[in-house]
C-alpha cells in the first residue's frame, strides 16, 4: 500500500506507444490487437488486474461470440468433478445463488461458481489508488444500496451476510475553509439545491472557451446559451413542474394499468407528455443522463424503466435519503457474500470491517472437497445436458482457463452471467428462450475514475459537482466517504479524492439494439491513452481558469470498460407486446431442464437487489432436481 504510485511511468510509456495509433483512425481490431493499448493502468491492490473488462476478458468473451470453441476441441480436460450446482458468473447474482444453494440444498450440497474475471464481484468491484501517501477507493460500477424495511427479505439477507448496520456513517467536513454540503453517492448532486453546482456549456453551444452557469436552479437557467423556449422547458423538468393537462398515475404495483401503459411508450415520449419538452430538449439535455440507470438515453427506453426500481419499495424516504454507499460501492456486499460462503477465504471478523480491512485469501476460494468453491479466470464456453433435456440427470459444463478447455459435471446450473453470454453458451436452448433472449439488448458503459490530489479548483468555483453536455462523461460529484476502512475521517478541498465519470454511449434516433452496437464499437475502438488525453483536455477546458493543472493535479486515471454494462429495456420489455408474454417472464418462469436463469438483467432493472432476488428464484426452481435425485 505504501509503494509509490506507478502511473506516471505508465503514462510515459503508453503515450509513447500510442503515438502511432493516434496518427491514424483506429478500429476495435487495432485496439484489440496483439499489444494491449486497451486496458490501461489498473491502480493498486486486489483489483489492480481487474479494472472492468480487460483485454484478456474481452478476448475470451469474443471467442464465445465467434464460436471459436464450438464444437469443443477434442482435447478437453475432464476434471472428474461433479457438483450439485454449477453457477456461471461470480457477480452479486452468482454469489447469491451459491449462498442460497448452500443454505437450501442440504448440508452435503456442493456448488462451484465459475467466474471469468481474476476476482469475483462482477460489476460490483473497486479501484484503489495511492495518492500522496493516501489510500483512495472508488467503485468500478455498482455503487449504491438502499435502506430496507427491517423485516423485509432483503434486510434479513443483508443481516445474514454481516451487513448489520446498513445505515453508514460518513466523513465530516474538515479544514479551515467554510463547509459545503457533499453527496454520499455519485448520483446525489447535493450542491444543486444549495446553489453549489455548475452546468458547463462548450463548443456544442458555440461557447469557446466554455461558459459556466453556477447555481443553474437558483438562477432559473438565466445566462445559459439556449433559447427562451428551451430554457422554460428544461427548467420545468429540472424543477419537477408537470403540465397541468398531463394526467399521470404513478405505478403502485408492478403490472398495474399505469405500469403497462408506461411500458407501451418510450421514456422520451413520457417526458414530452408530462413536462411539455420538445424531442430536441430531451436529446440535448436529458440524454443519456436521465436514462443512465438503464444505460441509454430516454428515446431508447421503455418509460417504465424509470419506475421499475421503485417497485422494490425501500424504506420510506428518511430526511437524508435512503441511499447508502461504501467507498468501493457494492464491492463490500460481494465481499460479505464471499465471507459467508467460504469463511476461510476472507480472514478476519465476519463484518464490514473484516471484509474491507483484510485481503482475500485467493488460495482458499477453490479448495478440493469444499462445499462451495469459486474458480476465477474461468470463462464458461458451453452448458449442455447429457442427453435429452427433460430426462437428463446431469450437465456438462466446459470452461476456458489459461488457454486450456476443461469440463466439469453438474446436476444443475444457474446462469448468472447475463444475457449476452448465456444466450450463446446454453446449448439446445428452446426457441421460446432464444426468442426471449433476442429481446435483451445491453449497452456499454465506461466508468473513468480520476484521482486528483485535491479539489481546490472546484471549491474556488463554489461548486461540489457539475454537469456538461458534450465530450467525455456528463457529470461528477465530490463524495464524502463512508467510514469503513477509510484512513481519513474528514474531507475538505485539500483532500485527495476520486472523481468518477460515467461514460455512456447514446445515439438518439437509432434503435435500442443499434445504439448498443455503435457504443461498443466506439468504446472498444478507443485506446486508453486516447481516453486519458480526452479526460485531461476536458478537465483543462472546464477548470483551468480555477487553477486546475492536469499535469500537477491528476494523480491517476483508471478506466473500467463494461462492454455489456446495462440492460436497455425497450418498450414492451417489461409486460410484453400485442398479448405476447414479456421476454423476461419466459426466462424467469421456465427453467430449461436442469438450467435456471438469474442475473439482474432478467428484472429489466440493473440493481443488485434484483441480482439477489433473481438468484433466489432460480435456485428455488432447481432444488427439486437436485434433492430428489
Ligand atoms: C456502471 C454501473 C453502475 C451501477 N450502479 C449500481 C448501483 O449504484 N446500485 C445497484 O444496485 N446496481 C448498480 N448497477 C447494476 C449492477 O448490474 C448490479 O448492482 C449488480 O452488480 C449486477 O450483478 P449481477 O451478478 O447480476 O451481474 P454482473 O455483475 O454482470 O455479474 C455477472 C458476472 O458473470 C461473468 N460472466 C458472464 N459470462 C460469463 C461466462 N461465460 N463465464 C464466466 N463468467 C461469466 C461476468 O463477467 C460478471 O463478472 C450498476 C451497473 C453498472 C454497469
Amino acid at each position: 500500500m505504501n509503494a509509490p504510485i506507478t502511473r506516471r511511468d505508465f503514462l510515459g510509456s503508453t503515450l509513447l506507444a500510442s503515438g502511432a495509433i493516434l496518427l491514424r483512425s483506429t478500429t476495435p481490431a487495432d485496439i484489440l490487437g496483439a499489444k494491449d493499448e486497451f486496458t490501461g493502468y489498473g491502480g493498486i491492490g486486489e483489483y489492480s488486474t481487474s479494472n472492468g473488462n480487460t483485454l484478456d476478458i474481452l478476448r475470451a468473451g469474443h471467442s464465445i461470440r465467434d464460436g471459436t470453441y464450438d464444437p469443443l476441441p477434442k482435447n478437453v480436460i475432464d476434471t472428474g468433478e461433479t457438483y450439485d450446482c454449477v453457477i456461471v458468473g461470480g457477480g452479486i447474482s452468482g454469489l447469491a445463488a451459491a449462498l442460497f444453494f448452500r443454505r437450501q440444498g442440504g448440508p452435503s450440497a456442493k456448488c462451484l461458481v465459475l467466474e471469468n474475471h481474476p476476482i469475483f464481484g462482477g460489476e460490483a468491484k473497486q479501484n484503489e489508488f495511492l495518492v500522496d501517501g493516501k489510500h483512495l477507493i472508488a467503485h468500478q460500477g455498482s455503487a449504491i444500496y438502499q435502506l430496507q424495511y427491517p423485516n423485509s427479505f432483503l434486510a434479513r439477507f443483508y443481516d445474514s451476510i454481516g451487513l448489520k448496520t446498513p445505515k453508514l456513517t460518513y466523513q465530516k467536513w474538515a479544514g479551515p475553509q467554510p463547509e459545503m454540503p457533499l453527496s454520499r453517492t455519485p448520483y446525489e448532486a447535493a450542491g444543486l439545491e444549495h446553489g453549489q453546482y455548475g452546468f458547463w456549456f462548450g463548443a456544442r453551444f458555440d461557447q469557446r472557451p466554455g461558459l459556466w452557469l453556477i447555481d443553474p436552479l437558483g438562477k432559473n437557467l438565466r445566462g445559459a446559451p439556449i433559447s427562451e423556449k428551451t430554457r422554460a422547458e428544461w427548467l420545468r423538468y429540472l424543477k419537477g413542474e408537470t403540465l397541468l393537462r398531463s394526467k399521470f398515475e404513478h405505478p403502485k404495483v408492478e403490472g398495474d394499468a399505469s405500469s403497462r401503459y408506461l411500458d407501451s411508450i418510450t421514456l422520451e415520449q413520457h417526458y414530452m407528455d408530462r413536462f411539455g419538452l420538445s424531442r430536441d430538449t430531451v436529446r440535448t439535455f436529458l440524454s443519456p443522463i436521465e436514462g443512465g440507470g438503464s444505460g441509454l438515453g430516454p428515446d431508447a427506453l421503455s418509460a417504465y424503466s424509470d419506475y421499475a426500481y421503485e417497485m422494490l419499495h425501500p424504506l420510506a424516504d428518511e430526511k437524508d435519503g435512503t441511499d447508502q454507499m461504501f467507498p468501493g460501492g457494492n464491492t463490500t456486499i460481494a465481499r460479505l457474500m464471499v465471507k459467508s460462503l467460504i469463511p476461510a477465504a476472507m480472514p478476519g471478523p465476519d463484518s464490514v470491517e473484516g471484509v474491507t480491512g483484510n485481503n482475500v485469501d485467493i488460495s482458499m476460494l477453490d479448495v478440493s472437497g469444499a462445499p462451495a468453491r469459486i474458480r476465477l479466470s474461468s470463462t464458461v464456453l458451453s452448458v449442455e445436458h447429457d442427453g435429452e433435456p427433460t430426462r437428463a440427470n446431469s450437465l456438462a459444463i466446459a470452461y476456458l482457463k489459461e488457454g486450456k478447455v476443461y469440463r466439469v459435471k453438474a446436476r444443475s446450473a444457474v446462469m448468472a452471467g447475463g444475457s449476452w453470454t448465456t444466450k450463446h453458451i446454453v446449448k439446445g436452448l428452446p426457441e421460446t428462450h432464444r426468442k426471449a433472449y433476442a429481446q435483451f439488448h445491453r449497452s456499454p458503459c465506461m466508468m473513468a475514475n480520476v484521482a486528483v490530489r485535491n479539489w481546490r479548483f472546484l471549491y474556488k468555483m463554489g461548486i461540489t459537482g457539475c454537469r456538461w453536455f458534450e465530450g467525455t462523461g456528463n457529470y461528477m460529484d465530490v463524495r464524502k466517504l463512508a467510514l469503513t476502512s477509510i484512513e481519513d475521517p474528514g474531507i475538505g478541498p485539500d483532500s485527495p479524492i476520486v472523481l468518477t465519470l460515467k461514460v455512456l454511449y447514446s445515439y438518439p434516433g437509432y434503435s435500442t439494439e443499434e445504439q448498443g452496437h455503435r457504443g461498443r464499437a466506439e468504446m472498444l475502438g478507443t485506446s486508453f491513452a486516447e481516453y486519458e488525453r480526452r479526460i485531461r483536455e476536458q478537465f483543462t477546458a472546464m477548470f483551468a481558469h480555477a487553477g486546475f493543472d492536469a499535469q500537477r493535479d491528476i494523480s491517476g486515471i483508471i478506466l473500467n470498460r463494461w462492454g455489456h454494462a446495462y440492460l436497455n429495456p425497450q418498450p414492451g420489455f417489461f409486460f410484453g407486446n400485442n398479448g405476447r408474454p414479456a421476454p423476461r417472464e419466459i426466462l424467469r418462469n421456465a427453467p430449461f431442464g436442469r438450467i435456471a436463469f438469474a442475473n439482474t438483467d432478467l428484472a429489466g432493472a440493473m440493481d443488485h437487489r434484483y441480482s439477489i432476488l433473481e438468484a433466489q428464484r432460480a435456485v428455488g426452481q432447481l432444488l427439486d432436481q437436485v434433492l430428489e435425485a
